[in-house]
């Protein structure tokens, strides 16, 4: 099975996801508060800062340190997502449509968060790669590479350049993690891409 093969199996059995929640600077937001928390504990803090008025960028470097670290409270890491926030801010507010280049460059932006941050807000075909691509995509035998750059490449070589099957793609995977191939127990038995996938056929011909 090839990455193409698998997001249509992905695709078939889990439906359109239509990321990412949320729009406009929310989506930059939320792809720094999400790094090292579940998506449950950032939905609050987005609430908190969208009460707050707080979902744009001139409103959080406005914003005083320990207001804004309060609303962020439940995401974790507050302390240091506070301030990646206001750098991210102040990016944002010289200039809103940022290269990859100019995103790596803001302290609290790495690869992953910087890929979802062009992807899903600013529309750009940058393959997001997190720790659930690269558990599933190497149970399932495409390899495995030293680096999520290799694994970057990898999936845009094969995928070619497409905003749209990014997008699904990403939200497919993560589903995917959530609900079978969890990093402890993967549900091997009942996944439905078992006889495709390498960990699968190895763990069901052990039983
Ligand atoms: S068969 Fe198991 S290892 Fe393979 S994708 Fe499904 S849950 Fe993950």
């Amino acid at each position: 099975m090839d990455p193409n093969a698998l997001f249509k199996k992905m695709h078939r059995f889990y439906g359109v996801q239509d990321w990412w929640p949320g729009e406009g600077f929310e989506i930059a937001i939320g792809a720094v508060l999400t790094q090292n928390t579940s998506w449950s504990n950032v939905e609050k803090a987005l609430e908190n800062l969208r009460k707050a008025d707080l979902l744009n960028p001139q409103a959080i470097l406005q914003c005083k340190d320990d207001f804004l670290k309060k609303q962020i409270k439940p995401s974790g890491f507050f302390n240091q997502k506070s301030k990646y926030l206001k750098n991210l801010s102040a990016l944002w507010a010289e200039n809103s449509n940022p290269s990859r280049k100019e995103l790596l460059a803001v302290k609290g932006v790495g690869a992953e968060t910087a890929d979802s941050i062009l992807l899903y807000l600013l529309n750009t075909p940058e393959f997001v790669i997190d720790a659930y691509t690269i558990r599933i995509s190497e149970r399932i035998g495409f390899g495995s590479f030293q680096t999520n750059s290799k694994w970057k490449e990898f999936f845009e070589e094969k995928v070619g350049k497409n905003v749209g099957r990014y997008n699904e793609f990403h939200a497919l995977f993560v589903i995917h993690a959530r609900t079978f191939c969890r990093k402890n127990n993967p549900l091997c038995g009942s996944c439905f891409l078992r006889k495709d996938c390498l960990f699968g056929k190895m763990s069901l011909d052990s039983i």
